[in-house]
């Protein structure tokens, strides 16, 4: 590299607006420059830490634009932390480039600011070397204790609930596969859907300590309720009827003259940063309310109930053939 990694750090990272802000620095005294970044743990809360990396051509296309990659990078991290009810605190950077290309960065660096003023989660350090262009995001969050979304902790009874509406990414996703743009004016929604997805950080602090189970929907709603009930060894019996998909979704398949798909991505497609969460029947007027005063919808989709499995039912109660559930990796 030309320009050497110190020079790097300075210029696209260790700056004002990216790093702590002088009222953040109570909580972080040392952040980028030293070996190590420091963090001061108020007394009374937990540490929530998560990490997610983002490849090349795995999860964005390499073309696409720095800012949104940085994004995006950064949200579905924080969109753990929401699934946790925890509060965003600071978060490391680990970025492997395979050249130093000034305008990439500078859109990087940009992006990330918007993420971080947004969600006031300042940069505190990281790490830059040469090689296929990767981003890896560690994240810090602070919990109350007693306060913990955890996914182990459903019970048969309780109903099930999911926030915004579904599919939209997932179609996204589907098309850039097949080599379309998503810059055309009627792929607009699907365009953010997929590289500005906004993490439920309000709406996981909010309903901590109400809801009784929670998990972000990254690898699809099937799937992810899956490993609530799995965990918490229940079962899940979700209502096709009620599935929230999205307009943007519902909009493009009847375009195409095929609604059904509309179904089958809302259940299974990944890439969708929405919370699904799990109730006690007493707590969910409080529930409602929550998510009523910070303005986010939240859906009744199921219940848990004794079993061990994830069914999707019809309106007759037959159980819908789910074609694939949920992305992974390595099958
Ligand atoms: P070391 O050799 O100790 O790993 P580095 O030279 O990699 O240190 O990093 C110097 C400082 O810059 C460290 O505080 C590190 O956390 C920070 N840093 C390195 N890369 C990044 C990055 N991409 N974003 C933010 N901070 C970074
Ligand atoms: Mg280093």
């Amino acid at each position: 590299m030309a320009i050497s990694e110190f020079d790097l750090i300075k210029d696209y990272f260790n700056k004002s607006g990216l790093i702590p802000t002088t009222e953040q620095s109570a909580r972080i005294p040392l952040g980028i420059g030293d070996d190590c970044a420091v963090i001061d743990l108020p007394p009374e809360r937990l540490l929530a830490v998560s990490m997610d990396t983002l490849v090349a051509d795995v999860h964005f296309p390499a073309k696409a634009d720095s800012g949104l990659i940085a994004q995006r990078a950064l949200a579905v991290n924080l969109s753990d932390l929401a699934a946790m009810g925890a509060e965003p605190l600071a978060f490391t950077l680990a970025l492997s480039l395979p050249k130093v290309e000034e305008a990439w960065l500078q859109g990087f660096s940009l992006g990330l600011e918007q993420m971080i003023q947004k969600y006031r989660c300042p940069l505190i350090g990281g790490d830059i070397t040469k090689g296929p262009l990767s981003i890896t995001i560690q994240v810090h969050g602070l919990l109350e204790r007693g306060k913990i979304l955890r996914r182990d902790s459903a019970r048969p009874g309780e109903l099930v609930y999911v926030s915004g509406e579904l599919g939209a990414a997932g179609l996204a996703v589907s098309l850039l596969g097949n080599g379309m743009s998503l810059d055309k004016p009627d792929t607009k929604e699907l365009h953010s859907a997929y590289y500005q997805p906004v993490p439920r950080v309000i709406l996981g602090q909010s309903i901590a300590g109400i809801a009784s189970a929670a998990i972000d929907i990254s690898d699809g709603l099937m799937a992810d309720l899956g490993h609530i009930a799995e965990q918490s060894g229940v079962g899940i019996v979700l209502n096709a009827k009620a599935i929230p998909i999205s307009k943007a979704v519902k909009n493009f398949m009847g375009a195409m003259g095929d609604k059904s798909k509309g179904l089958n991505l809302a259940l299974t497609a990944g890439d969708e940063y929405e919370l699904a969460l799990t109730v006690a029947e007493d707590q969910q007027e409080e529930l409602q309310q929550k998510a009523a005063e910070i303005n986010v919808p939240l859906t009744l989709i199921g219940r848990v109930v004794k079993g061990s499995r994830v069914k999707c039912l019809d309106s007759d109660g037959r159980e819908i053939d789910i074609k694939n559930s949920g992305y992974r990796h390595f099958s």
